[in-house]
């Protein structure tokens, strides 16, 4: 490997977990951590969850000082890269420090999408993605608040159910006609939907904001149909943009998020992108986005062990999880499968003590899986969709049969 300095710009997840496998593949070489947050590595997953609920004792931590002591990397925090300057292998800080890359990963993950009639209001309105909005959102939602969701995705039902929690009174509305649309199949969706009506929140489908007004200490939003509704606090996750200007300025090839191929690398070989920002070609030669936890650490994984010419083990299906009322949901494989089948009982009245699991099905071949409370199966299902195993509704459905035997 010649590369003897690397430059990993966005100290998030990817950022993170780029370092870990830099060294894990025995690099040795210099690594530089060029970060525009005033923290070390943290995980946004407890964001939503944790870091409301539990705040005093919720580390978010991913490598401490000592840690990026000991594993020599150089690392700056609090000012962001201005400029690549891809001809001649540099960065430019935000103060102006010039700093020199043999390759260089992007790893800036994106920003919550906004909306201006929201953010013009001045005050009580919020998103989020980062620890300080997460922390501003403790002493907002506290028993009593009535607090107005925007956006029926991951943040919005993770939050609503803090929320909950907190014994705030809490309406969520989607665009959509279905909640967590963009990542659940419709049967998992209508049973989170009712688990969440079933703790009191009220959910409005199919339902846009039409105006939002400041009343005093109030919010007013008006919604298309002309009804009313009255906040204390509105919160609003809506998808993000990936943080990709940085490689536009550069004139890499972005389209929305940066392009990079199976390798993770950009249109410029010396330049790679993993995470949120990036948008990779896939086997089926169809370029996809996923914003994930483990998607982060996977493609930090790609690019250090294409850096130090190591092949890649072959891919897994892609996972991720959500924790909700309680009830911890994991999802495997192509949630856009043609059939869906459960074995257990999906019944809303058990509320946290559902547990079942999914199986997505095309053409009789098992392509994905979600649990429900079952996180043990997880790993039987990942191996099933990896064997390509043929679904057979008789022995995988039969609650007798021990799924570790039958993967
Ligand atoms: P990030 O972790 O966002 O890191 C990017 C970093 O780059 C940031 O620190 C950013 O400030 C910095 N940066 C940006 N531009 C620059 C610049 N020019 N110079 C220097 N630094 C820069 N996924 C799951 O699978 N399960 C979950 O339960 C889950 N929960 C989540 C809860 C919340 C509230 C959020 C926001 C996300 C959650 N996710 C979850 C998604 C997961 O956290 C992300 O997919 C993951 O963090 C992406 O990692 P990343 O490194 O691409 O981006
Ligand atoms: P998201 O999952 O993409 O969901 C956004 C939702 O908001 C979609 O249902 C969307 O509907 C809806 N929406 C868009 N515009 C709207 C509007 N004007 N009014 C009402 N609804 C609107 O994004 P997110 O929930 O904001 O999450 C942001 C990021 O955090 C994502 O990267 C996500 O993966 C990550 N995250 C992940 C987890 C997890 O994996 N457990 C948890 C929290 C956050 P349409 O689809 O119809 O546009």
């Amino acid at each position: 490997m010649s590369a003897q300095t690397i430059i990993i710009v966005g100290a998030g997840q990817a950022g993170a977990s780029a370092i870990l496998e830099l060294r894990a593949n025995k690099y040795e070489g210099k690594i530089i951590l060029v970060g525009d947050e005033a923290h070390l590595p943290y995980e946004r997953p407890p964001l939503s969850k944790d870091v409301i609920l539990k705040p005093e004792s919720t580390k978010v931590e991913i490598l401490s000082a000592e840690k990026l002591q000991q594993l020599n990397v150089d690392v700056i925090r609090g000012n962001a890269v201005q400029k690549i300057h891809a001809e001649d292998h540099s960065i430019v800080l935000a103060n102006g420090e010039r700093l020199s890359y043999d390759k260089l990963l992007l790893a800036t993950g994106g920003a919550a999408r906004r909306l201006p009639y929201l953010d013009a209001l001045g005050k009580h309105i919020y998103t989020l993605r980062n620890l300080e909005d997460s922390q501003a959102l403790v002493p907002v939602l506290q028993a009593g608040k009535r607090i107005i969701m925007i956006g029926g995705g991951v943040i919005g039902l993770e939050l609503a159910s803090s929320a909950r929690f907190k014994d705030c009174s809490v309406t969520v509305i989607e665009q959509g006609p279905m909640v967590m649309g963009r990542c659940s199949p419709t049967v998992l969706s209508e049973f989170l939907l009712e688990q969440h009506r079933a703790k009191g929140i009220d959910v409005r489908l199919s339902t846009k904001v039409a105006n939002a007004e400041l009343r005093g200490e109030e919010v007013l939003i008006t919604l298309e149909n002309g009804e009313q509704l009255f906040a204390d606090a509105v919160v609003y996750g809506i998808g993000i943009i990936p943080n990709a200007e940085l490689a536009i300025e550069a004139s890499l090839d972005v389209d929305f998020a940066v392009k990079v191929n199976e390798n993770c690398q950009t249109s410029n070989a010396d330049i790679y992108a993993a995470g949120d920002v990036a948008t990779q070609l896939r086997a089926d030669g169809v370029y996809r986005r996923v914003e994930t936890w483990e998607n982060a650490n996977l493609q930090a994984g790609i690019f250090a062990r294409h850096v130090m010419g190591v092949e890649h083990p072959k891919a897994n299906p892609a996972w991720f999880w959500t924790d909700q009322l309680n009830i911890n949901f994991q999802f495997v494989g192509d949630m856009a499968a043609q059939t869906w089948h459960i074995r257990g009982e999906m019944d809303v009245d058990q509320g946290a003590d559902s547990s079942f699991v999914m199986f997505g099905v095309n053409d009789d071949q098992i392509v994905a899986g979600i649990t429900v409370n079952a996180a043990k199966d997880m790993r039987h299902l990942k191996k099933m969709i990896s064997k390509n195993t043929a679904f057979e509704a008789e022995k995988h459905l039969d609650m007798t049969q021990d799924l570790r035997k039958i993967a």
